[in-house]
């Protein structure tokens, strides 16, 4: 088995393309479908031709160019059963804990309702890989418009199970802006200073912050980081459950 091969761009304003490719079977997953002319292109760039496309959720971004991949490719479309009559050509629906075969590895579907209530997330624990869309972003998480902050942080706890070095790769370039945030919240974290210029220097350069690690979230990510004591201290919520505290950093990310 050899490892699986990514390639990622940037499509529409600050969205992802992410395809995965299979050396050795050829099978070429995109995940979602955010705009077909970067993903037709990033595809004919590698030489690979797509077999599939992992959906998300529902959202436009992540759906719109679903069908006129379909039609180039006769791709198959595998999404959320949530949320199965918003995605455009859908072939076949996903639920929380399903298993499917990709290129001789298993793929998991990882529901994690917040950001949409049908959300799902693709791990492949035999390549370490997470494809986590607008759930989780590099020190950052995904706008609550479908569930409540609850929902969304036994979402997060979910993620966090997975193994440290497991890669994540996200859905949006929002990384600056979530670093300058994460800062006002957690301003003593050492790592947290310091990636925040490492991610700066990245963007300078004209480069993407993609992909993170799930230890790396763990240190970074102030979502990921409700139970630290000098977190607590900095938003007076000492005694607060682990669910409230979440709820407060989402809120106050809302109106930064
Ligand atoms: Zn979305
Ligand atoms: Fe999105």
């Amino acid at each position: 088995m050899k490892p699986l091969e990514i390639e990622t761009f940037l499509c529409r304003s600050d969205n992802f393309g992410v395809l995965l490719h299979d050396p050795v079977s050829g099978a070429t997953a995109s995940i979602d479908a955010p705009e077909e002319k970067a993903i037709v292109e990033a595809a004919k760039r590698r030489g690979w031709t797509l077999t599939h496309i992992f959906t998300t959720h529902h959202h436009h971004d992540h759906v719109d160019a679903n069908l006129a991949l379909k039609e180039q490719f006769g791709c198959t479309i595998l999404g959320p059963h949530g949320e199965a009559v918003a995605i455009p050509g859908l072939d076949k629906s996903v639920m929380d804990g399903d298993e499917f075969e990709f290129a001789g590895r298993t793929v998991k579907v990882i529901e994690t309702p917040g950001h949409t209530a049908g959300h799902v997330c693709y791990y492949i624990a035999e390549d370490g890989l997470l494809f986590a869309a607008d759930t989780l972003f590099a020190m950052g998480c995904g706008r609550l418009f479908e569930r409540p902050a609850a929902d969304m942080w036994h979402s997060f706890q979910k993620l966090m199970a997975l193994p440290d070095d497991t890669e994540v790769y996200f859905g949006h370039e929002y990384t600056i802006s979530n670093a300058r945030f994460a800062l006002t919240v957690d301003p003593d974290n050492p790592v947290l200073r310091a990636r925040s210029g490492e991610v700066s220097a990245l963007r300078n350069a004209g480069k993407f912050t993609i992909p993170t690690t799930i230890g790396l979230e763990k240190q970074t990510n102030p979502y990921m980081r409700v139970a630290n004591a000098s977190i607590r201290q900095h938003l007076g919520m000492t005694d607060a459950s682990d669910e409230d505290v979440f709820a407060e950093i989402r809120t106050r990310k809302d109106n930064f």
